[in-house]
């Protein structure tokens, strides 16, 4: 799940100009002189996409990237980016500075995708077979074990109603929620507020308000779902050559605001898990919805972790790069309301 990055609402002419401005910077020649500091630096842009969804299909949220939209990104990076594996991608932190005269090479990129939704079973494997490109997959172990979607993709699934409605949520303490817009990124930001909203609560009553929020939406037409793959299909896609399997926890709890001892015991179980499901440890991890602390990063290596993600920029950083912290470097988080231009601003840092 993400940080609920997103676009903002604004009107028709204001969100037209914002449009020219983007179109603008990402054609200039921004993108390409931060793509050559990269190269210099020893740096590596790591991504963070979540879900797939059929082109001209839902699910309408922000974590669900359409296949021809990611397959231009993939291209993109493919093109101007070496697209290596994460381990590649994280040896940067131990790296030398680079001291080679002449032009650098192209700088270096990882693709990674959190939680685990079945859409990557489905469209991942052709994508990075087509293009040549590897990816990492970090599993939040709890939804595969029972087939549950988790509390906030069981929220986006609820909010796909075509018609404009209000969820009275005054009992739960999150008040009247309008989704005046359509499906589609005029609605997201109404969506995300609610996800946020929802994350501040504690675990009990999150659960609770997540479940009021299903009870009270209007029914929407059927079509694809956010929801965990299988257990199978975990597994065919761990023995994929082209993709590693990595932890995202268990319950996707956020790491920071539970006590250590519980964080631990989310950490640990996704681990073993995931070992006992695909035959093979994971060597990485990603913090849920990108929380973290000194002490859950502690824990992290602790329990066997090699690095853990954090989610868009870490300490000021938007790169991996000689210095950032092997437990919560940055990624860079990109979703459907992406356009071609925005990632590659994204990829500039802007
Ligand atoms: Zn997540």
């Amino acid at each position: 799940m993400s940080d609920g990055l997103g676009p903002r609402r604004g009107g028709a002419a204001r969100a037209l100009v914002r449009r020219a401005g983007i179109a603008a910077l990402a054609r200039g020649p921004l993108p390409a002189l931060a793509r050559r500091r990269a190269a210099r630096r020893g740096a590596a842009a790591v991504l963070c996409w979540h879900a797939i969804g059929p082109d001209g299909a839902g699910p309408e949220a922000w974590t669900v990237s359409r296949l021809g939209d990611l397959r231009a990104q993939f291209a993109e990076l493919a093109r101007r980016w070496e697209v290596v594996p994460l381990d590649e991608a994280l040896a940067l932190l131990d790296a030398p500075p680079r001291r080679l005269p002449g032009p650098p090479p192209r700088p270096l990129a990882a693709l990674t995708f959190d939680d685990g939704d079945a859409s990557l079973h489905a469209f991942l494997p052709a994508l990075l077979d087509d293009l040549g490109l590897c990816a990492t997959i970090f599993v939040a172990t709890a939804q595969i074990e029972t087939g549950r979607p988790f509390w906030f993709d069981r929220v986006m699934n609820a909010l796909l109603a075509p018609a404009p409605f209000t969820l009275d949520l005054r009992a739960q303490g999150l008040g009247l929620r309008r989704f005046d817009a359509p499906p589609g990124a005029g609605r997201w930001p109404a969506i995300s507020a609610l996800l946020e909203a929802l994350k501040a609560l504690p675990p009990d009553r999150r659960e609770e308000a997540a479940a009021s929020v299903v009870a009270l939406a209007p029914p929407a037409p059927p079509g694809p779902r956010l929801g965990p793959m299988s257990l199978a299909q975990l597994r065919e896609l761990a023995a994929h050559p082209r993709i590693a399997i990595g932890a995202h926890s268990h319950g996707h709890e956020l790491m920071d605001r539970i006590a250590p001892e519980a964080a631990r015991a989310s950490i640990a179980r996704s681990r073993a898990l995931l070992a006992q499901w695909t035959g093979r440890a994971p060597a990485h991890f990603a913090w849920p919805n990108g929380n973290w602390s000194d002490e859950v990063g502690r824990i992290a290596a602790q329990e066997g972790f090699a690095s853990a993600a954090a989610l868009g920029p870490a300490e000021g950083r938007f790169l991996l790069e000689r210095g950032a912290r092997r437990h919560a470097y940055p990624r860079i988080a990109v979703g459907r309301y992406d356009s071609l231009d925005r990632f590659r601003l994204r990829l500039a840092g802007l």
